[in-house]
């Protein structure tokens, strides 16, 4: 026997620590409430129920309050976060908002890496929850700018595109699957026939695609993509080495590369949505629902249409769910605001004229 044959690591000091972090967080989720389904009315005629599941309604604004509450149990669960430790992540906004939030509420210093490009509301946001912005011009080097600052002061890299996928339990746990069709079981057609998503970290489309296997639905998962994004080619050529090298404009989805949360084998269909009719749709979206929505939402919105016109034109009796991902607030001096897209050279008129058109006729085109 040498000294080195039983070695005893165990910290009672950190692991009260630890302890008293995941209560903290799971006490947040118990005095939090579900998002809601809000009914979507499409004009009489269509035997297609639409649903938008309201992400927007989060304590932190955004379907990434789901994901930042995974990503910090995932990390405490497995002893990645001691009392003290610097909280970096690389984001586009909306999820260091909600880890901001998560990391004030555990005491922990953060800081968000993030484009230069991002929102100013997003990074007053931010900063607001106690967490440091640092930008980059470049959005291509997010991820290793982040890898350098967690290694340069000993933080940790939350990580969330490499993470997203594994953090959420896809068996259920009320992730946003199960809460979906929870919602649905009074409605006329119980099992959509699609659930329309975008993809930023692909954490979300992974969540509800191993969801809909594991639970057996008939229900398929169609995710929309921007224009820049490697997602939708690397999903055609199967091939996760893709790279566009270029930035999303819409903020929350589309990315330069195939990010590793991305489960395209769950993924049944795409749709290209250009950021044009990604805009006007998050506009023609707002002014129906009395209340502005962010742009990503304006993309699952065209999707969705899409989706229901074909299933109209094939006379399909169905629903389909899509998400409202965040409220427009945030975007009141960018999207929202006309002399920004006209400096960006964006024109939203015709892709508006366009999706009227498929609103009053029913068909695509
Ligand atoms: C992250 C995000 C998405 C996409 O969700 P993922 O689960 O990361 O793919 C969509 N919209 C907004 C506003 C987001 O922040």
């Amino acid at each position: 026997m040498t000294p080195s044959d039983d070695i005893d690591r165990s910290d009672a000091t950190a692991r009260a620590w630890s302890d008293e972090a995941i209560r903290l967080v799971e006490a947040d989720a118990n005095r939090s409430a579900d998002t809601h389904l809000v009914r979507f009315e499409l004009p009489p005629g269509w035997p297609i129920d639409l649903y938008f599941k309201d992400e927007s309604t989060h304590p932190t604004g955004s379907l990434k309050h789901r994901l930042a509450r995974s990503l910090f149990l995932y990390a405490l669960a497995n002893g990645w976060l001691t009392e003290g430790t610097t909280v970096i992540e690389s984001s586009s906004g909306s999820t260091a908002i909600s880890e901001a939030y998560f990391a004030r509420m555990l005491n922990l210093p953060f800081i968000a890496v993030m484009p230069a490009s991002t929102s100013t509301g997003k990074i007053a946001l931010i900063e607001r929850e106690g967490g440091r912005c640092h930008l980059v011009d470049d959005p291509t080097t997010v991820y290793d700018e982040a890898r350098r600052l967690a290694a340069d002061c000993g933080g940790h890299y939350l990580d969330q595109f490499t993470f997203a996928e594994r953090a959420t339990d896809w068996r259920g746990n009320n992730n946003i699957a199960e809460s979906i069709f929870a919602q649905l079981s009074a409605e006329r057609h119980p099992v959509p026939d699609w659930i329309v998503v975008g993809a930023g970290t692909g954490g979300t489309s992974a969540t509800i695609g191993r969801y809909l296997r594991y639970r057996r639905l008939a229900t398929r998962l169609c995710v929309v993509d921007v224009d820049n994004s490697a997602f939708l080619p690397g999903w055609l050529a199967r091939d996760d080495r893709v790279r566009t090298g270029i930035g999303s404009r819409i903020e929350g989805i589309g990315r330069p590369r195939v990010e590793p949360s991305f489960v395209g084998d769950v993924v049944d269909r795409m749709i290209a949505v250009p950021d044009e009719a990604s805009l006007a749709a998050m506009r023609l979206l707002s002014d129906r629902l009395g209340r502005r929505v962010g742009p990503s939402t304006g993309t699952n919105f065209v999707g969705a249409l899409r989706v229901a016109a074909g299933l109209r034109a094939r006379g399909a009796a169905a629903s389909i769910v899509t998400l409202i991902c965040d409220g427009g607030e945030r975007y009141h001096d960018s999207y929202y605001a006309d002399d920004w897209l006209a400096a960006r050279g964006l024109d939203l008129a015709p892709q508006r004229a366009f999706l009227e058109g498929v609103l009053a006729g029913g068909e695509w085109r």
